[in-house]
């Protein structure tokens, strides 16, 4: 989706990257292992049917997304691959999902019950969740996976899938994450009893696939890794494989002047210059998802690193540069510049949180603009 925009920023979204990266993946696991390649939250603010384009073609087989609305949008835009709803959806909207082949994520009885209420038309395919310790959603018990299947009619309900969620993966010890792994094997053991039709049993996200490409059952949901982002400090220090980050924010300078000593820049005027200093104004502001807490974080000008000066506002931000600079300068936000880098997580720690977080920060008013070449 190429829109038009008359701004001097935006985001881009290197294409090339997510296939590479879904290819490395692939490269690392079992022949038998899928990639689910997982686009909620607009594809993590990089842009949901771009990014589930490029997944499919370097051979991701299907998309997992957190609701119902997310796959509707997938659908809207020509995307036939199977869908997998990993959040939670009230059943009164099932029919939308049997009629546009999404499937759903179910682990109650009292989803069924409701479900069955419905005068729905044909079956809905799900996966059952498990909840193994992530605390979220799933059936944790014997008993909750035997009431759940005492109501489940096969006629209804197309059972397609099992699976649970690692709370731990990311983090170096593993003892939360084997103690998850085993309660899986357990329930996915009664499981079977239950239901005797094949299903695609998965477990892992990009941290557990990454690490342990070889146990990863018949599929594995690639996130965080499928944007060329490690899951967390740790992985991105233990570097399992080289990972490729699609994102870059560039924008340009639209005003550069020369101030005296002793002036404020921005709001509350919280900022003077020491000395002489050179300013440059940029288009970016907390409505884009550049936050307040922004303020003193480098971007790149001219290869070099310069510090955001003085408040962020709604539109616009200051930098403090080393001399003059023509307007129309890029200035990098994220991503390299010359020798230099700003990565997400470079901002995640200034703004004490995850990359996973500042990604979808961006807001839709930046306009994403695709690259199809690394
Ligand atoms: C978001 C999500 C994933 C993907 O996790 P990453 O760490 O980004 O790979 C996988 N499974 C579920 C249930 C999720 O909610």
């Amino acid at each position: 989706m190429k829109s038009l925009s008359y701004r001097y920023a935006c985001l881009q979204i290197n294409l090339a990257a997510i296939k590479a990266n879904v290819l490395a993946l692939k490269a690392r696991l079992n022949k038998s292992t899928a990639i689910i390649a997982v686009v909620k939250a607009n594809g993590y603010g990089h842009g949901a049917v771009e990014v589930a384009n490029a997944a499919i073609e370097a051979g991701a087989t299907s998309l997992a997304v957190a609701l119902l609305d997310e796959a509707v949008t997938l659908r809207a835009n020509g995307i036939t691959a199977p869908i997998l709803v990993m959040g939670w959806v009230a059943p009164e909207f099932a029919q939308v999902a049997i009629d546009q082949k999404i499937t759903l994520t179910v682990f109650q009885p009292e989803w069924l019950a409701v479900f069955y209420q419905q005068q729905t038309s044909g079956s809905v395919s799900i996966h059952v969740k498990l909840d193994t310790g992530m605390g979220r959603l799933g059936i944790r018990t014997t008993a909750e996976m035997a009431d759940f299947f005492r109501l489940l009619d096969q006629s209804k309900v197309k059972v397609e899938g099992v699976f649970t969620h690692f709370a731990t993966a990311d983090e170096p010890d593993l003892a939360y994450y084997d103690q998850q792994n085993n309660r899986f094997n357990q329930l996915l053991a009664q499981f079977k009893q239950h239901h005797t039709g094949e299903v695609i049993v998965h477990t892992g996200n990009s941290a557990a696939a990454m690490r342990q490409p070889n146990l990863m059952y018949d599929a594995v949901r690639f996130g965080i890794g499928m944007y060329g982002l490690y899951p967390s400090i740790y992985m991105k220090q233990k570097r399992p494989f080289k990972l490729v980050s699609a994102l870059s924010l560039k924008t340009r300078l639209t005003h550069v002047k020369q101030l005296a000593a002793n002036e404020g820049i921005s709001y509350g005027a919280t900022y003077h210059t020491e000395a002489h200093e050179w300013v440059g104004t940029i288009p970016l502001g907390y409505a884009d998802g550049i936050q307040r807490k922004w303020q003193g974080l480098d971007v790149l000008v001219n290869g070099k690193r310069m510090p955001l000066i003085g408040r962020i506002c709604m539109d616009q931000c200051m930098v403090k540069l080393d001399r003059a600079y023509p307007i129309g300068t890029e200035v990098t936000f994220v991503g390299k510049q010359g020798d230099q880098e700003v990565s997400l997580e470079e901002v995640a720690s200034h703004l004490d949180t995850i990359n996973y977080e500042v990604a979808c920060l961006f807001t839709a008013r930046l306009p994403r603009i695709y690259l199809t070449q690394e």
